[in-house]
């Protein structure tokens, strides 16, 4: 239910030789705007407790820890008081806030302070990451035999009329969803599924919510409005910024050269595809697309030589 959209069942099968000691309940958002995981933690911290405690018996990891950012002092604090009602062994972290706080490898060093090696995953070093959402799902499966049909979806930007969180059915069209919430607002520009960074821009009404629907964003004219771009001034603030330590600059000079043996060579399959180097670069060069560009041509290359 987190942003990748991981499949579950995945997390919770990992190999005999990779040990689980702790399991991190994700319960930081994981792009600005979207407020659905606080929303749940709110209304369900019992039903997302209890879920981790089946994740834990699952994967006989030891320790459980939640990671909450510290501006949702309502989330931190009705876990701390449902975990002790439950007298569950869990500990919550109230986390810097921080983008992109909510991403696997980074929850886990500020959670536990492991690093996860570059090419690796967090069952690399004993660790195993849900979303809250996760958690809830899990519980309705075990406990009432419930598949997952609906999801909590934030709608929100300055082109909806009345933005808010709705618990939508699987299945359920972005127009009915967004009728629901009073229509859209006369100058939309954009309509984004998930969040401003990493979100994807849409093309129709006519598209379903998915398990993966966190949130639906939308920008009005001006917001949606394309920078051109300009000649990159080695600012170097891309680098800077990049929570991989990747060199995001050179990753798309290498990319718009059909340079992709050098993109491998600098790490691009590392990118978490975060945004922040876009965000940040004063030349409005879109990096973060020409980087998952570069990745998909890398890969594919991999693929016909095995
Ligand atoms: S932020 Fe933009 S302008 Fe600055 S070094 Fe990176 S790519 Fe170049
Ligand atoms: S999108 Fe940019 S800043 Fe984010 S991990 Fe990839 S290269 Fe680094």
């Amino acid at each position: 239910m987190g942003g990748a959209t991981f499949p579950t069942h995945v997390k919770l099968s990992p190999p005999a030789d990779k040990p689980i000691d702790t399991l991190i309940l994700n319960g930081v958002e994981c792009e600005p705007y979207l407020t659905s995981d606080h929303r749940l933690m709110l209304e369900e911290p019992k039903k997302i407790l209890l879920g981790m405690q089946i994740i834990l018996r699952i994967l006989n990891a030891k320790v459980g820890a939640i990671g909450i950012e510290n501006n949702k002092p309502d989330a931190i604090e009705t876990f701390r008081r449902v975990i002790s009602e439950l007298n569950l062994p869990f500990k919550v972290f109230s986390l810097h806030v921080k983008y992109p706080q909510g991403a696997e490898k980074q929850l886990i060093k500020a959670v536990v302070d492991r690093t996860v090696p570059a090419g690796k995953l967090p069952m690399d070093v004993g660790a195993v990451v849900q979303n809250v959402g996760t958690a809830a799902a899990v519980y309705d499966a075990v406990a009432y035999k419930r598949p997952l049909v609906e999801r909590v979806v934030t709608v929100t930007g300055n082109g909806i009329n009345e933005p808010k969180n709705v618990l939508a059915r699987i299945g359920t069209s972005y127009s009915d969803v967004f009728e629901y919430c009073g229509g859209l607002c006369e100058d939309v520009g954009k309509i984004i599924m998930g969040g401003p960074m990493m979100g994807l821009a849409q093309s129709s009404l006519d598209v379903p919510v998915i398990k993966g629907t966190s949130g639906l964003l939308l920008l009005n004219e001006k917001e949606s409005r394309r920078r051109q771009e300009t000649t990159c001034i080695s600012c170097a603030r891309c680098i800077d910024v990049c929570p991989m330590g990747l060199m995001p600059k050179m990753l798309g000079a290498f990319v718009k050269h059909n340079q992709f043996d050098d993109a491998q060579a600098y790490h691009v399959l590392d990118c978490i595809e975060c945004g922040s180097c876009s965000y940040v670069c004063p030349a409005y060069i879109n990096l973060v697309h020409l980087i998952r560009f570069g990745k998909s041509e890398v890969i594919k290359k991999r693929k016909k030589a095995s």
